[in-house]
């Protein structure tokens, strides 16, 4: 496997609380790491800021809603791996309400610092989760810059940054460098090479019907398969 595969997942529940919706059941993950954790090295996000190892997989989880919150984490630490969770600064222990009907409870602040000191990275994915490439220059800044300083307030040190939608633009770009970025994850589909620009990264997006073959085939077969234009 060559390139850095960025997976990107949301809710980690019961389908009985979660539905199937932005889901994977906390079983399910289980399988996807003990089936990585055996092949491939483990890295949070913010490792791909100094070093690229061109043979690593990162496990994202955009939103930091409560279901993920109990459950991802336990699960990374059985295998003795760590992954990176991005929380909605402003909208921390409220609710998904971007969701709309299908709005889901958010983790708090109490819960996400406990992730932190437990060895897992709390990136920035904004203060209101907006369409970046939507918005103004100056409302961009606002959202990064407000959510880095919520973020920085609550002890931690944020380096990757998760644009909501995967969306973001120019102007994006310059922000999150501006604020200090190292790291940018898009939800452009792929796996990253050392080619790619660091603040707008692929990934590969994990749904509630992604067995461990399903996994495999979109990490390894799918981007070969694409190379070769199939
Ligand atoms: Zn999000």
């Amino acid at each position: 496997m060559s390139g850095i595969t960025i997976l990107c997942y949301h809710k980690v529940g019961p389908i009985a609380e979660e539905g199937r919706f932005l889901n994977v059941e906390p079983s399910t993950l289980r399988q996807h790491v003990r089936f990585i954790s055996r092949r491939n090295r483990i890295i949070c996000a913010k490792e791909l800021a100094h070093n690229w190892t061109d043979s690593a997989v990162c496990f994202t989880f955009d939103d930091a809603y409560e279901s993920t919150m109990e459950n991802a984490p336990r699960i990374f630490e059985e295998f003795q791996q760590r992954a990176t969770f991005f929380p909605v600064a402003g909208l921390v222990g409220t609710s998904s309400v971007w969701d709309a009907e299908k709005a889901r409870p958010l983790a708090d602040w109490k819960v996400v610092l406990e992730a932190h000191k437990r060895g897992h990275e709390i990136g920035n994915h904004t203060t209101n989760h907006p369409h970046l490439n939507s918005i103004s220059k100056e409302e961009q800044l606002h959202e990064v810059s407000s959510a880095h300083q919520t973020l920085v307030g609550q002890g931690l040190v944020p380096v990757t940054i998760c644009y909501p939608y995967g969306g973001y633009n120019e102007d994006t770009l310059s922000v999150v460098q501006a604020n200090g970025y190292a790291v940018g994850l898009s939800l452009r589909k792929g796996v990253a090479s050392e080619r790619d620009d660091r603040l707008a990264l692929p990934r590969i997006a994990v749904g509630y019907s992604d067995s461990v073959p399903m996994l495999f085939y979109k990490m390894v077969m799918r981007p070969r398969l694409r190379k070769l234009g199939l």
